[in-house]
């Protein structure tokens, strides 16, 4: 229960401290001990750091609570003896029941904020070493029939913190021994009692007591053994959203190229046109095709092809923005290309520039009837806030449109879609 590692469990609620993860070597001296038989699993090293500081907060809270409630019922006793007793018997029992509320206070205060363990283990030694010398003094001082009574409820007291204190075993058999030893000790001095009968009643209570404190053992070695559990189920939740998120970039990219691929495009594209649905959506569709990339493929195998095709979608992304453009291998050797919030002069821009720069790269594709090295043709359509009907199948229709007439009109070039105006339709419709 070091310092710093009680501090994070103290501002969590019990139980829910959050998790960090295991090392690889954790992990696997979890699997070791949970593989073993229960009573030998022993927690060494980070592994017992991080479960003490799991248990801190509860442990701290039982010590607190008990020493406050002993405290407390120790002043109501003597109120009640005082009521109920001869005046001379009340008067003895005074100077010892008061030793016992000061130090279970004191107890309480320093297990009130995480400290060194040295500090909080030396604290609940000696506060537990003078309640139980309080409680059998009280019988000790008033003597008669409270002598013996008093210190079978001094080991009562002991049972029940050896019980309840989730604390190291080395801590929980010092109490019981110190209980057991004042327990013969005084008894021994009890002018009441024959040695036999001291003896008989000391190896009496030493077996309770005994059982109580193996009992107490075998509660720490299941709370080892559920912290175990808890850890390796934390892994297992970790490594199943691992493999959840890595299925999902796997779904979403094409595997080739890297980039996006078509279904997370199309996904993205539903979503921005639904969130638009009020304002409006302004963007620029930007449907890129390699020229002659059969040619390619026919004349430097298939995979060169598959080289250009990573080269190009490179190219492709480093002349859009990073943060917002969208981009994605659409098919084949197609690409879409998505730009929010642009005007159609900007659009333009970039695809001019994504042509010039594929072409720039100079990729060889000696079969293309364009030139010897790679070409791309690309068909824009924009959508402004004023063209509210045009849907996202309309746009994308456009840019394939304007694609188609790059190609027609002799490839390696950028077309743009026009829409008519109502006047042109009505023209076209009568001229077609
Ligand atoms: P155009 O200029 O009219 O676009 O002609 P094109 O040859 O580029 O178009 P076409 O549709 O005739 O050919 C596209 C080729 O792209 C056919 C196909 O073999 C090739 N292709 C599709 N996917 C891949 C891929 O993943 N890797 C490679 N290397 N080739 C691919
Ligand atoms: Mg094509
Ligand atoms: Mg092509």
């Amino acid at each position: 229960m070091s310092d710093a590692k009680s501090t994070s469990s103290e501002n969590s609620p019990a139980g829910s401290v959050p998790p960090r993860p295991l090392t690889g070597a954790m992990a696997d001296e979890v699997e070791r001990l949970l593989s073993g038989r229960t009573r030998d699993i022993r927690l060494k090293g980070e592994l017992r750091g991080r479960f003490e500081e799991r248990l801190w907060r509860q442990t701290s809270k039982v010590i607190r609570s008990w020493m406050i409630w002993v405290a407390f019922v120790d002043v109501l006793t003597l109120a009640l003896n005082a009521i109920l007793l001869p005046h001379e018997v009340v008067l003895s029992m005074i100077a010892p029941a008061c030793l016992l509320p000061p130090a279970a206070i004191l107890t309480a205060v320093v297990w009130s904020k995480p400290r060194p363990p040295v500090v909080q283990q030396a604290s609940l030694l000696v506060g537990m070493f003078l309640i139980l010398l309080s409680v059998a003094l009280v019988g000790v001082f008033a003597g008669g029939e409270y002598y013996e009574r008093h210190l079978s409820i001094m080991l009562f007291v002991a049972t029940s913190a050896i019980t309840i204190f989730s604390v190291p075993l080395a801590l929980t058999i010092a109490i019981a021994c110190y209980a057991l030893c004042l327990y013969f000790i005084l008894q021994w001095h009890n002018p009441l009692l024959e040695a036999g009968s001291v003896i008989a009643a000391t190896l009496f209570f030493s077996c309770g007591i005994i059982a109580t404190v193996v009992a107490r053992r075998t509660m720490n070695i299941l709370a080892q053994k559920t912290f175990l559990l808890d850890c390796r189920d934390q892994r297992r939740v970790a490594e199943l959203a691992d493999a959840n998120a890595r299925l999902e970039r796997l779904a979403r990219t094409d595997p080739l190229t890297g980039i996006a691929n078509r279904r997370w495009m199309m996904e993205t594209l539903e979503g921005l046109w639904r969130d638009g649905r009020e304002t409006g959506v302004v963007a620029a569709m930007l449907m890129c095709d390699i020229d002659h990339f059969k040619a390619l493929n026919d004349r430097l195998g298939h995979s060169e092809g598959d080289r250009c095709l990573v080269k190009v979608a490179g190219i492709i992304q480093s002349c859009v923005r990073a943060d917002r453009d969208l981009v994605s291998r659409h098919g084949g050797e197609e690409f879409l290309i998505v730009l929010p919030d642009v005007d159609e002069e900007e659009a333009v821009a970039v695809a001019k520039r994504i042509r010039e720069s594929v072409e720039a790269a100079a990729l060889p594709n000696p079969a293309s009837s364009v030139g010897p090295s790679v070409t791309l043709s690309v068909g824009v359509a924009f959508k402004s806030v004023l063209d509210k009907d045009v849907s996202l199948a309309n746009l994308q229709h456009e840019a394939d449109m304007a694609l188609y007439r790059a190609k027609e009109a002799g490839r390696n070039q950028v077309s743009v879609f026009r829409r008519l105006s109502a006047a042109g339709q009505i023209a076209a419709r009568r001229q077609g």
